[in-house]
């Protein structure tokens, strides 16, 4: 599998450069970071680096050529900033477009004159038609040829997934009759989108156990459940899908939940349960392929060690949490929330945390703050909490209308949605957007810094050392 990963903002940018003209050819450079696991490699756009005019050696309607000082100074920063390198050029006149002789021709030589550069550099190249169609490919230098780009992904304000021109793209539900009322709201797009994806669910409890029902009902291809956890008497009134002899065996959460959605699931279901904490590198390798990361923990770290997976994969996250405060076998307040990260194209839950989250807390009157900081939403670690099934359905499935919303593009995105208990209010609270200079998901931090990729402490390491650490 090779992707790469672009947020909107870099998309329209590269876009601009390389439709801006539609009378000759363009060519514009995107710097990424390669990220390689298992066979896969992620290039995750950090940078575009539209050709100026006077870095044209050539240009014309069929041909187009950039002088050789302006891709070495971009080669010289890729080897000192540990980036890859990927020159798109156009076939504006094209629709579903494909490389030409001459680009089968000069992509192979080119790429054979960077092998120099040696790991973690990549070569890639693709050609876009006027359309935006494209064709891809990334230079095997251990192999001595070029693989596929199998799609590109634009992350936000939804997720757009494109495919090359080469590529056959995921089967659709042919299941009209199982999904008949749903195709109706979702329409047929909808339906193979969600068919297609493959979701990472982080937390098994009461809170995960019923989105992860929610999503194998809706007909999603491939589920990745992570938690370490065994089952203990107390889920048995909260985790959905289970039975109660998985509950006296103490069995894994996630071994249990997972033969409960085979059986649930109306179609076959890929489920793949990993017992592992979510910085265990046999869980977060597993989840740097998926489509979409869903976090329902009830730990800030864990939370927070989602969000650094997220921004320094470019993978959309959904958080959800809920909390009661009870005094005396009485609830006195209680609630929910769904934040949607869609690095490099919003705000990351560390953005929140730091300002913006704070500055809608001191909005908030004293006892709904006392509330949020019982339930550790504000500073520091949770406390054991009451816990109800129905409060788990609400706001799970208001996590599960924004991944919809996310994959399907049926409406938009509400990126921060909040849900009161004791008033029975949604609301969508305010100051929810980047924050400047934020240490995950600013140009300065991770997103664009590298050392992102996660080690096994949790600690930022150089990409390079994921393959190692498995
Ligand atoms: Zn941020």
């Amino acid at each position: 599998m090779v992707e790469i990963r672009i947020p909107r903002p870099l998309y329209e940018r590269l876009r601009e450069a390389l439709l801006g003209r539609r009378d000759v050819e363009s060519k514009a450079f995107l710097l990424a970071r390669a990220l390689e696991v298992g066979g896969s490699v992620f290039l995750l756009a950090r940078e575009v680096i539209p050709v100026p005019d006077e870095a044209y050696e050539e240009r014309s309607a069929g041909a187009v050529v950039v002088r050789r000082e302006f891709v070495r100074e971009l080669l010289i920063r890729c080897a000192l900033d540990g980036l890859s390198l990927i020159e798109a050029h156009t076939h504006p006149w094209s629709q579903r477009v494909r490389f030409s002789g001459i680009d089968a021709r000069s992509n192979p030589r080119k790429f054979r004159a960077t092998e120099v550069l040696g790991p973690p550099f990549r070569h890639a190249a693709l050609v876009f038609g006027g359309d935006e169609s494209f064709q891809g490919e990334l230079w095997d230098p251990e192999a001595g040829r070029a693989i596929p780009v199998q799609r590109i992904k634009i992350i936000g304000p939804g997720l757009e997934i494109r495919y090359g021109t080469d590529q056959a793209e995921p089967e659709g539900a042919a299941r009209r009759e199982i999904y008949d009322r749903q195709i109706r709201a979702l329409g047929e797009a909808g339906q193979r989108l969600l068919s297609g994806c493959a979701v990472g669910l982080v937390g098994a409890g009461g809170l995960g156990s019923m989105i992860a029902q929610a999503l194998a009902l809706l007909g999603v291809g491939r589920l990745i459940l992570v938690d370490p956890d065994v089952l203990e008497p107390s889920n048995a009134s909260r985790v959905v899908g289970i039975r109660a002899r998985d509950v006296q065996r103490g069995r894994r959460k996630v071994t249990a939940l997972a033969e409960g959605l085979r059986r649930l699931a109306p179609h076959p279901l890929q489920v793949e349960a990993l017992p592992h904490p979510v910085n265990d590198p046999r869980a977060w390798e597993a989840l740097l392929g998926v489509d979409v990361l869903i976090g329902a923990v009830d730990s800030a770290a864990a939370r927070a060690f989602l969000n650094r997976l997220a921004v320094a994969t470019l993978t959309p996250y959904l958080d959800g949490g809920v909390g009661i405060r009870a005094a005396e076998g009485r609830m006195e307040a209680g609630g929910g929330q769904v934040r949607v990260v869609r690095p490099g194209a919003g705000f990351c839950l560390m953005c929140l945390d730091e300002e913006a989250w704070e500055r809608s807390v001191e909005e908030m009157d004293a006892e709904r703050r006392a509330a949020q900081a019982d339930r550790g939403y504000i500073r520091g670690e949770p406390v054991p909490h009451p816990q109800v099934v129905f409060l788990n359905g609400v706001v799970a499935h208001l996590l599960v209308w924004e991944f919809v919303k996310l994959m399907t593009g049926v409406a938009p995105v509400v990126p921060y949605v909040y849900y009161d208990l004791m008033a029975q209010r949604v609301f969508a609270p305010e100051g929810a957007t980047p924050r400047p200079g934020c240490l995950a998901c600013s140009p300065e931090g991770w997103l664009a810094g590298g050392r992102e990729v996660l080690s096994e402490a949790g600690q930022p390491a150089r990409p390079g050392t994921a393959k190692r650490t498995g």
